[in-house]
């Protein structure tokens, strides 16, 4: 949708606001006058506010199409503590557990799922990257 257009004033009495003549015709006497005036004005106070109106709400749209860089430094202290959490799992893992063989490490496989899902974070729901994570460093 386009903005309301701003209302072009011309042509119109001084002393009434109405468009058609002159404030030397003006066929209103002067409470009629100053209450047309009244409701003009009002009006376009209201154009106005809805002018702006439109322009913050179009404002608002860019501002979320647009992630911001707060939401990606979040996005990417998320991500970070994250791996060190698979880090510390899977390190625990191998070394604690007695009915498994201690493992180095994750897998070259492993690794690179990891890299992949790291890599596309942002385009996958948060709930999924977590338990495909979490499903990398589960041992048989
Ligand atoms: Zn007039």
């Amino acid at each position: 949708m386009d903005p309301p257009a701003r209302t072009v004033y011309r042509n119109r009495c001084s002393i009434c606001r109405q468009e058609g003549h002159n404030r030397t015709r003006c066929p209103h006497d002067a409470a009629t006058a100053a209450s047309l005036r009244d409701a003009f004005n009002t009006e376009r106070r209201a154009q106005e506010r809805q002018r702006i109106r439109h322009l913050q709400e179009r404002q608002a749209t860019l501002n979320s199409a647009a992630p911001n860089p707060e939401w990606r430094a979040a996005m990417y202290a998320q991500v970070t503590e994250m791996q060190e959490r698979l880090a510390t799992l899977t390190r625990d893992y191998a070394g604690q557990s007695p009915f498994v063989a201690p493992r180095s490490g994750p897998t070259v496989r492993e690794v690179k799922i990891q890299e992949i899902l790291f890599d596309h974070c942002q385009e996958i729901p948060e709930g999924l990257y977590k338990e495909l994570m979490d499903a990398l460093v589960i041992r048989d």
